[in-house]
């Protein structure tokens, strides 16, 4: 049988999850919106790329979960994107509820799904999710690191003028301005960045990285980047469904790892049919760890603020 795989939000991120997914025929997708019309339309359209592109899998829109029922993944993309002069917490009070209550229809419909975090504040919007769902850790996982990751990547080959597949990188802690790109475990075709480039362009790298959602939300005005964060939360739908066991940077819950407790916070898992089947503890150094309990203060912020409204 085909696998299901809801998304939640039928918006600029959401839309292109669904085309993707469709486009690597991963799974059946059912998109839901509040917005009357545009899941079922975009749906449609979807759809009907099929015969051209050379996929058969279903794509349905709706504006209730009844659909949705039995999803294996459900992605949650609903919520505000940020604008020009906004961080990505300013969006907290007004997505935290969006996300509460999506996440409390999908997980009556899907309860033995395994549920993707995407909207922003992400760490934080992963902490809600967890908390209303009741999931096992390891089924709720949020997206950020794969998109992070990709923008450093990206940076480092434009850099070097190489291509984008022979280099290899990670960056870790939170979805924000804190997060904490590793560059001395960036490598190039096995090569140790560190060999490759001066400190000074790899941090003009490291600085681009971290400013690459906001790049993005200054030249478009109107919302955030959107294909590279929907080909991100693909990869993670991907690495589950066929069981691929990819290690990835993934926002996870944490229970004393890196000396974290009771966050969601970027670290390398391993993605597989059970979800995060394993986080990996990487050794850091003083000024590494020093930045990664500093990205983490900034997550614990945030629950702070939304704590109280749980309950
Ligand atoms: P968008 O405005 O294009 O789409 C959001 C959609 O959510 C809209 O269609 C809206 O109608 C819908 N929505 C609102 N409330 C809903 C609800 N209760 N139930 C169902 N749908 C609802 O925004 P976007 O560009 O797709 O971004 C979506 C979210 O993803 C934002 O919070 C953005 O900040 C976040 N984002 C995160 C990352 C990341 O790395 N984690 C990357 C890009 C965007």
């Amino acid at each position: 049988m085909r696998k299901k795989v809801t998304v939640v939000g039928a918006g600029n991120v959401g839309a292109n999850c669904a085309l993707r997914i469709a486009g690597k025929e991963l799974a059946d997708v059912v998109l839901v919106d509040v917005i009357e019309g545009v899941p079922q339309g975009k749906g449609l359209d979807i759809l009907q790329s099929g015969p051209v592109e050379g996929y058969d899998v279903n794509i349905t829109g709706a504006n209730d979960y009844g659909p949705t029922a039995n999803s294996d993944i459900v992605v949650i993309t609903a919520g505000f994107p940020r604008k020009p002069g906004m961080s990505r917490d300013d969006l907290l009070l007004a997505n935290y509820e969006v996300v509460k209550s999506a996440t409390e229809q999908a997980v009556k419909h899907s309860p033995n799904s395994i549920l993707i975090l995407v909207t922003n504040p992400l760490d934080a919007m992963c902490w809600t999710a967890y908390q209303i769902a009741k999931f096992s850790k390891n089924r709720v996982i949020g997206m950020a690191g794969i998109l992070d990751t990709a923008r450093f990547r990206t940076f480092i080959a434009q850099e070097l003028d190489v291509s984008v597949e022979n280099v290899t990188a990670m960056v870790l802690g939170g979805h924000g301005d804190t997060m904490v790109p590793m560059a001395r475990l960036a490598s190039v075709s096995g090569i140790p960045l560190i060999e490759l480039l001066d400190q000074a362009a790899i941090d003009r790298l490291v600085q681009r990285a971290r400013d690459g959602g906001a790049e993005i939300v200054k030249y478009l005005k109107t919302g955030s980047a959107y294909y590279a964060p929907s080909a991100a939360a693909t990869e993670m739908v991907e690495s589950i469904l066929k069981d691929k066991k990819k290690i990835l940077p993934c926002a996870a819950y944490l229970e004393g790892e890196y000396g974290i407790r009771d966050l969601f916070v970027g670290v390398p898992v391993k993605l597989g049919s059970r979800g995060i089947e394993k986080i990996y503890q990487i050794k850091l150094d003083q000024s590494e760890q020093a930045a990664l309990q500093k990205s983490a203060a900034s997550v614990k912020e945030l629950i702070d603020v939304i704590k109280p409204k749980m309950g």
